[in-house]
């Protein structure tokens, strides 16, 4: 009953509920009949109606509220949370980027936990609101103040930076965006999770492979002890992660890791980068298969389609160049300026070291197997079609999106791996279809 009246007493108006539900009209009818109401705020949480409009993803509500100057577009509910807040922790894109857009700031802590917009995306996963939040950062006021890295990897009340929650609450591809933006893989909490936790520690514990091989490939030290002493290894058994715990063990093989201190691979294009981490990606899954083999733990199916995709591809693309170094894959990847060609595993193997040397974090620059002449780009080989006239980029953009999606659906414990091989089927057929077209056009006489 005591709930039932501070709802009436809360919204006796209908303003709160008719901006949860998105009737525009009413908003608008109740606002004109009495303008202050737009400052007003629900009793109990000290919520304003545009934290209200930015939670349920109410657009225009949200647009509408924020044309009136007496708008505050970080105004504090009872948590000092704010609506960018909360659209970014309920995954409302629009919202977020409306918000930002209309001056709403970034670098806002809560007084729940001390955490920004950025650990909300984070930690519920939305990385679409997480890439809008950043690249915000980047241009915004933030990069001068604070400076962009610092931003990536600021801190919550208990030490904890966006990528612990991402690792922790099982988000590879937040990991991943974060990784890529310049995050920490190895820094420590305070007093978040075990004290001197690791990203990798808290993977760990949540038990998403995913979220481990993306952070192993950056690098992320399997010896790395937290407070009580526990590398990542002992935390996966005591959760019994048994299959985490198996690429964890300090005596499994290590995998690859993505060469970021080159040169040539911090400005890689977008299309040359994604294939490049797809092939990282593939090389350190075959390198699971034979881990879990041992171990007993089977791998997600996602990885046996992806394997039979990449080989449907070079059955059908026999114009292009068989790799002169390992006479397995086709050439990917064109070394600039000397014009010789490599698949992108070989292109790998030249860059990457299995550990990154520990004491001087540097790797030496490697030069073109071919002619030993210094690489300064490294691009996607196009593919040429001829009767279609056309050039066929047959690497970059559909594996780009094949990377981003099969990071999704092999997300999941290991009852959900073969669901999860559902939509992948799908996904694949799709491609296949497209692929098709093209086929019947080389065919004709
Ligand atoms: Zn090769
Ligand atoms: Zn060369």
């Amino acid at each position: 009953m005591g709930q039932g009246l501070s709802c009436r007493v809360q919204d006796e108006h209908g303003l709160f509920t008719a901006v949860q539900f998105g009737d525009l009209e009413i908003v608008k009818t109740v606002l004109e009949r009495d303008p202050s109401l737009i400052q007003q705020k629900t009793v109990y949480d000290r919520h304003s109606a545009l934290h209200i409009a930015a939670a349920n993803g109410q657009i225009e509500i949200l647009s509408m509220l924020l044309e009136n100057r007496s708008v505050n577009p970080d105004s504090l509910n009872r948590h000092k949370q704010t609506p960018l807040m909360l659209a970014a922790m309920h995954g409302k894109i629009a919202c977020v980027e409306k918000l930002i857009e209309a001056g709403a700031n970034i670098l806002m802590f809560d007084s729940l936990n001390g955490r920004t917009c950025l650990h909300y995306a984070a930690y519920y996963g939305h990385s679409d609101c997480l890439q809008t939040i950043l690249s915000s950062a980047r241009t915004s006021h933030v990069a001068s103040s604070w400076g962009f890295s610092r931003f990536v990897n600021i801190r919550g009340g208990k030490g904890e930076t966006p990528l612990h929650l991402a690792a922790r609450q099982r988000r590879p591809e937040c990991v991943h965006i974060l990784l890529d933006s310049g995050a920490l893989v190895c820094a420590s909490t305070g007093g978040h999770g075990l004290p001197g936790s690791t990203p990798l520690h808290l993977a760990a514990r949540g038990g998403s492979m995913d979220c481990i091989r993306e952070l192993l490939a950056w690098g992320a030290d399997r010896l790395h002890r937290d407070a009580t002493g526990r590398i990542p290894y002992a935390v996966a058994l005591k959760h019994k992660n048994g299959a985490c715990a198996a690429l964890l063990n300090p005596s499994s093989a290590e995998p690859l890791v993505w060469p970021s201190p080159l040169k040539f691979i911090s400005e890689l294009n977008q299309d040359a980068k994604a294939l490049l981490e797809q092939a990282l990606m593939e090389v350190n899954k075959e390198r699971e298969k034979a881990i879990l083999k041992n171990t007993g733990y089977s791998m997600p199916s996602p990885s046996h389609s992806d394997t039979t995709a990449m080989d449907d591809n070079i059955s059908e693309a026999s114009d292009s160049q068989l790799c002169c170094i390992c006479f397995d894959q086709l050439c990917a990847i064109e070394v600039q300026d000397c014009g010789h060609q490599m698949c992108a595993q070989c292109t790998l193997a030249l860059c990457c070291h299995n550990k990154p040397n520990p004491t001087t974090l540097s790797l030496p620059a490697p030069i073109c197997p071919f002619c030993r002449s210094n690489i300064a780009r490294l691009t996607v080989v196009k593919v040429k079609v001829n009767t279609a006239d056309q050039e066929l980029d047959l690497y970059s953009s559909p594996k780009q999106r094949k990377s981003r999606k099969s990071m999704n659906l092999s997300e999941g414990s290991s009852s959900f791996r073969s669901l999860s091989a559902v939509p992948s089927f799908g996904k694949i057929v799709g491609r296949g279809s497209g692929r098709v077209s093209v086929d019947i056009e080389i065919d004709k006489p």
